[in-house]
This record gives C-alpha cells, structure tokens and sequence, in this order.
C-alpha cells in the first residue's frame, strides 16, 4: 500500500478529528515536523497552548518531560501524545526522585529543611521531581520565568533549592544580585562530608548542565567578535556564566526569535542555542546575517529523535481508534506536580 506522506496524514487527521486535535512542537523539532504543527513554541508557551486546549487529543511532538508537563496541566478527558517515547532530555536525566530525597536528608543534618528551604525546579524535570517540589510548596519555572520565579521563591523563605540546571541558577542568581559565597552546587555523584558550605549558602544550585547549551565557551564569542564586526552576540541562560558575561543579550527561546527577528535589516547576530533552531531562524530572515556561536554548531539528539514518520504513525492510530504512546502520569504523582506548575503559571500571569 502507498504510504501517505505526513502532510496528507495532517490534512486527514485534521478533517477527521477537527478541533479535537492540537498539534505542538517545540522549536528545536525537525522543519518537517514544526511546519506541520498548529503551534510552535518554547517551553513556557507550549504548557500555556496545552493547558488552554480544549481538544481532545494533543499530539506533542517535543521531548518527554514537556508531555508529560502537558499531561499533568491536562483536563479531564484530555490525553497527550508524544511521537517518541525515547525522547529524553539529557539535563532533565541529571536528577531524580530518590537523589532530592537524599540531598534533603543530608541538608537535615545542619538545618531543618521543610522550614528553611523551597525548593525550586526547571521544567526539564520529570513528574515526579515537580511533585516532590510541589509538595515541599515550591513551584516550576521555565528559563523566560526563572527570575520571576526565584524572586517569589527568596519572599517566601531564606534558602532556596534550584534544581537542575546550575547555569540558569547561576545567570539568574547574577540578575537578582545574590553573591557568589552564597551559593552552593551540590554534586549527588560527588556528595561532601560535611554540610557546613550548605548551612551557609542561601542558594543551593543543583550540578547538571545541558549537553548542548554547555558547548559554547567564551573564546566562541571572541572569535565571532574578531572575525565579524558589529556582531551582537544572543545566548540562552543555560550557557555557562562566562559566556553569558560576555554576550550582548541573554534570553529565552521565544525572547532569541523576538530579539534577532525585530532587529534592522542588515543586523549580523551570532546566536548561542540549539542549532535546528538557529538556522531556521537564519532561514526566516534572509535580511539578516544569522549563524550559530559555536565552531561546531550543537544540536539536541534528543529533539532530533522526531521524524515525520513518527509524527504520522500516532495520527494514523488516532484515525483508527488506536491512541498510542500516550502519555500517562498516576494520580498521586500529578496532583502534586500540577501544584508546582500552576504556582510558575500564577507567578508569571502577575
Ligand atoms: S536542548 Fe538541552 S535542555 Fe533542551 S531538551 Fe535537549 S538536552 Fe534537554
């Protein structure tokens, strides 16, 4: 039989279930996949499309810990699908359920943490991290609300816990004027003896990293400066500090695309984020000289892991009656993670 191509497999599911269907992609998705949404977005946009929905099915093609994010937000009746199950996230891997338990059992020895800290979680977690720190009171944050976030976080107690990209809690740290002996990293692969550096610390950041954004160094902006004049520089807050430093803007995905694409004709930009993104950026803007920061641009494999053809096999089950890779998260886990979400939607919609 002749295979559809995912364009026809779009138009039949979206004249099949009509408003009973929302497609999502992040924009670190394949072109293919990006076109074939009805929206794309960053993290913090695609939970505010995903819980705006009222369609019955979402199919969201990004990688797991931002289904599950809208499954969690979902309301009743509503189920999400992602096209790849295996689609990780390498920083989001850094923590877990178990390992917070831990490092809150350590922080018990010099302090009573319940009282004293609020932990405080990225995104890029899975379900059961964001319940542990909805639990504990504390709420979600995605990199455009990571300053809002940690602003409420320290009017509600003295320490805070940020977990689990160290950069972003770094950069935001700078913004919000914290000083640098008052931060601690904790390393759960490398746990110290002694507690005393976390008995001081106000901000307790947690050591994971993204593999992509940690690949730009600072010798990348001084190269893009030498070798292209009037160059502006724009990075994501999960690139190392030095590099932050030396950027002339720093910002979210939505605020890179808004930053290079509002820019006058003629801008020259270097851009310090995942690469897919980057050229279609370039691709949209032919006005523009656009390219990435890096030598070696990097790229998430994890995004990568979406192929039309993934995207058009859970439409076709659909077609069928046959909902597949759904993503489900048990009661006990959602109810708590959903409190850490709506708390990071609360803080941003003030
Ligand atoms: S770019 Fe980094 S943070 Fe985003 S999904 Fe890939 S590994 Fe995770």
């Amino acid at each position: 039989m002749e295979r559809l191509s995912l364009e026809e497999v779009v138009a039949e599911a979206r004249e099949a279930l009509g408003s009973d269907l929302l497609i999502l992609a992040h924009h670190y998705q394949r072109d293919e996949i990006v076109e074939a949404a009805d929206c794309r977005g960053d993290s913090l946009e695609l939970s505010r499309k995903a819980a705006a929905s009222e369609a019955r099915w979402i199919v969201f093609c990004g990688v797991h810990f931002m289904a599950e994010t809208a499954a969690i937000l979902a309301k009743d009746g509503q189920r999400v699908l992602i096209p790849r199950v295996d689609a990780g996230c390498f920083l989001a891997h850094t923590v877990d359920y178990p390992s917070l338990v831990e490092l809150w059992r350590r922080l018990g020895e010099v302090m009573d943490p319940d009282a004293e800290v609020l932990p405080v979680a990225y995104v890029n977690t899975t379900a059961d991290v964001k319940a542990f720190v909805g639990k504990k009171g504390g709420a979600c944050c995605t990199s455009s609300s990571a300053e809002a976030v940690l602003r409420w976080a320290f009017s509600q107690r003295y320490k805070v816990l940020f977990v689990p990209d160290q950069y972003l809690g770094r950069n935001t740290a700078r913004r919000l004027g914290i000083p640098e002996e008052e931060i601690a990293v904790w390393d759960p692969r490398r746990p110290p003896d002694r507690m005393d550096t976390f008995a001081r610390a106000r901000l307790i950041l947690w050591r994971g990293t993204c593999n992509v954004h940690v690949r730009f160094l600072p010798e990348d902006v001084r190269r893009a400066r030498e070798e292209h004049p009037g160059v502006r520089v724009v990075v994501h807050p999960e690139c190392r500090p030095e590099v932050v430093e030396l950027a002339d803007e720093v910002g979210s995905t939505s605020y890179i695309i808004e930053t290079v694409s509002s820019s006058p004709p003629g801008s020259i930009w270097a851009v310090g984020t995942e690469e897919r993104l980057v050229a279609r950026l370039a691709k949209e803007n032919p006005d523009k000289e656009i390219f990435s920061l890096a030598e070696v641009p990097p790229f998430c494999s994890y995004m990568s892991l979406t192929r039309p053809g993934d995207l058009a096999a859970v439409l076709e089950g659909l077609l069928e009656d046959k909902a597949e890779n759904v993503v489900e998260v048990p009661p006990e886990i959602r109810a708590p993670a959903r409190e850490a979400l709506e708390r990071m939607l609360a803080i941003t919609r003030r």
